[in-house]
């Protein structure tokens, strides 16, 4: 008999050369890590389809049918057989695009076959390439129980020998060496509560399954288990950052925030800023140190939320910071927030990399010795130089930009670390903030403010320029202003940069001066350049911005009326929703137009109709993350996520939301793991920590 924790060459079958191999195409080196090789996916012959019960999301499918027509069509390269296959509910194509005459050959017109292969769909019809043929005649029962595993390989394993068929032989060996001794990992009355069934069984049916049910337990046991211990280590992350890490109290609400709140506020807060506003006011109170995400679609209302943040900070003695991810919307925080505190006395000053050097020194004394109150800036505000006398509050705007984690010495003379408030206009799915940011906490401004017409959105096709430009030109002449957007995408940055500007010659023979004036920005211009043309569309000087995407973040030109995406196909869809979020900012009716060439794939159908469907950033997050999986969702790449062995966070959901609630009630219970039912539990919980160890999110 053989243990878990022995090498692979301790079973039957395995030689010192496979096991090296092993080791370095698939990270295999112990039995349990063999154990946890799932297969992908299963060689279902257990179950016939019958043609019209075919569906597009079936992978590989077995029916029984006769050929009635053979043909070979010529293609660029060779040729390819297509036969017509039929069975009693309707008919479907079989293909080769190799070996075709010696198949067309061998094929037997209107003799039952059992064919058996990948299913695809395109244009109504059905196909399978290169089935598996038999006879009916000559079909063997044997065969007909088998649910056979495929496991995930490589070219190196299948050409050194390690196929498909030799994997599952040292499974199977494996199985029998270790004589069914495999650890259970969760408590019994857990197991109980769940319905799960047991971690032995669960593996031996992952790999041999006798039919779909007993796949489908398994797998719905392994997947949880695997989804429960993230949640619970995110969870007790949480707890022991709000049992153990102290903050600063903001006791209390004070004259500047009061005086500001009476007399400078200028609309009535929306009921989601108040309710978020309640629940910073509650973390700042107490003595927790606070880490919160806010999540806000574009145009919700962030940023008075940050300020109103900041002055409980400073009403308390403390400083505060806000920081951006470029120059013009640093600025443009820094212009909105001196303004909104017309009157109060509140020093504020931006920092950003052209700050010039004395004005720099100026803001590095007052920073220290206190008289600063609010910095904004970029990145520079990261500096080694930029250290505050004592950071109450960092608000860092668009996340997405940054990486949190980054360290910063700006609170290096502080005692305790300050509260971190991240904002975020890309909404994150729920399902996916539970599994990256499940330690933090969240807030959500689910609500616009009042009067916002929601921005009309078309799709048009190139064709249709001229009609897009005497729309432009009509609402030109009502005052309004309109942006046009190129794509620039870094590995055709020469291309794009070339489009745009050829965009920009024919626009500015369609808009002629003096009646009309044109700004453009993009990202080969001087800052200053750049905060030149900015301001002059902000002021209204000119009526059309063409811009790369350099504008997508927060810029917020009220007037602006139309946004006019070119290649709109090219950008995805949470950019797409960014830059329609800077039109629709005034009271008046706001236009998208998302211009595309004719060809269209799929994906960028889906992307365009969604955008014409809805503006919920939540729903449009959710499209998203199906489109693209959850490996390009911002924040994912340092979670746990993406190496999940069996789960999959977009499809997963409903089991997600299950293993969440009950590691909750789990701690809820038993917070520190330590009543004797959770011994098991708790046990491999402290293995899990031991090998994983969840990345560590704020510094
Ligand atoms: P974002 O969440 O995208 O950062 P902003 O904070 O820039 O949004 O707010 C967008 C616009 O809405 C600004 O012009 C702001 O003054 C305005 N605004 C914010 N809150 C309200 C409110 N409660 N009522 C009316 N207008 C508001
Ligand atoms: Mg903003």
């Amino acid at each position: 008999m053989i243990q878990l924790s022995n090498p692979i060459t301790y079973i039957t079958g395995v030689t010192v050369n496979r096991a090296t191999l092993l080791l370095q195409e698939l990270h295999i080196k112990y039995c349990s890590d063999l154990l946890h090789l799932f297969p992908f996916r299963y060689i279902d012959k257990t179950q016939f389809y019958k043609i019209n019960q075919l569906k597009p999301t079936n992978a590989d499918v077995q029916i029984v049918g006769k050929i009635t027509h053979i043909k070979t069509v010529k293609q660029k390269r060779g040729s390819r057989l297509v036969a017509t296959f039929i069975d009693e509910t309707g008919s479907m194509e079989l293909v080769w695009f190799k070996g075709v005459k010696w198949i067309k050959d061998s094929l037997k017109i209107n003799t039952p076959y059992i064919v058996y292969g990948k299913l695809n769909h395109y244009k109504n019809t059905f196909s399978i390439p290169h089935p598996e043929m038999e006879l009916l005649s000559k079909y063997k029962r044997t065969q007909q129980f088998a649910m056979q595993p495929v496991y995930p390989s490589t070219e190196l394993l299948q050409t050194k020998g390690i196929s498909n068929k030799v994997l599952r032989t040292i499974i199977q060996n494996l199985f029998l060496q270790i004589e069914g001794k495999i650890a259970e990992s969760l408590s019994p009355s857990f197991i109980n509560k769940y319905q799960l069934i047991s971690k032995s069984e669960a593996l031996l049916n992952i790999h041999f399954p006798k039919n779909q049910e007993s796949l489908a337990k398994a797998q719905f046991r392994l997947k949880f288990e695997e989804l429960f211990f993230i949640q619970l280590q995110l969870l007790r992350k949480k707890l022991i950052r709000k049992s153990k890490l102290k903050g600063y109290v903001f006791e209390t609400v004070g004259e500047k925030f009061n005086s500001f709140y009476k007399n400078n506020l200028p609309f009535d807060l929306t009921g989601a800023q108040k309710r978020v506003l309640k629940e910073i006011r509650k973390d700042v109170a107490s003595e927790v140190h606070m880490n919160r995400l806010l999540q806000g679609d574009v145009g919700s209302g962030k940023t008075i939320v940050a300020l109103l943040s900041m002055l409980l900070a400073i009403d308390n003695g403390f400083q505060a910071t806000l920081m951006a991810p470029t120059e013009i919307l640093a600025t443009q925080h820094y212009k909105a927030i001196v303004d909104l505190l017309n009157g109060i006395d509140v020093k504020v000053e931006l920092l950003t990399g052209s700050t010039k050097a004395k004005k720099r020194r100026e803001i590095h004394q007052q920073l220290e010795d206190g008289s600063l109150h609010i910095l904004i800036g970029t990145h520079a505000l990261l500096e080694d130089k930029v250290v505050f006398k004592n950071l109450g509050i960092a608000i860092i705007d668009e996340q997405h930009r940054f990486g949190v984690a980054q360290r910063s010495k700006m609170w290096k003379k502080n005692v305790l670390p300050p509260h971190i408030l991240v904002m975020t206009a890309t909404p994150i799915p729920r399902t996916l903030a539970m599994s990256v940011y499940g330690d933090l906490d969240i807030s959500v401004i689910d609500e616009l403010p009042p009067g916002r017409k929601e921005v009309k959105t078309v799709h048009r096709y190139d064709s249709n320029r001229l009609a897009v430009f005497q729309f432009l030109k009509d609402e030109i002449a009502k005052g309004r202003q309109v942006y046009i957007v190129y794509p620039l995408i870094q590995e055709s940055a020469a291309m794009d940069y070339k489009d745009l500007m050829d965009g920009y010659e024919s626009i500015a023979r369609d808009f002629p001066s003096p009646k009309y004036q044109i700004s453009i920005v993009h990202g080969k211009m001087k800052p200053e350049d750049k905060e030149y043309e900015m301001q002059r569309f902000v002021k209204g000087e000119t009526q059309i911005m063409v811009a790369t995407t350099v504008i997508e973040v927060g810029v917020n030109v009220p007037n602006a009326s139309v946004m006019i995406i070119e290649s709109a196909e090219r950008f995805g869809l949470s950019q797409l929703h960014q830059l329609r979020g800077r039109v629709g900012r005034g009271a008046d009716q706001s236009y998208c137009i998302l211009l595309t060439d004719y060809k269209l794939s799929e994906d960028a159908k889906t992307r365009l109709q969604t955008m014409v469907e809805t503006s919920d950033g939540f729903k449009i997050a959710e499209v998203d993350l199906k489109l693209r999986g959850p490996g390009n969702m911002m924040g994912t790449q340092q979670s746990g996520v993406l190496n999940l062995k069996i789960a999959d966070v977009v499809k997963d959901t409903p089991i997600l939301t299950a293993a969440r609630n009950a590691a909750i009630e789990l701690l809820t219970d038993d917070p520190e793991l330590i009543k004797p039912e959770n011994k098991q539990i708790l046990n491999s919980y402290t293995q899990i920590q031991k090998t994983s160890g969840l990345w560590s999110n704020i510094s």
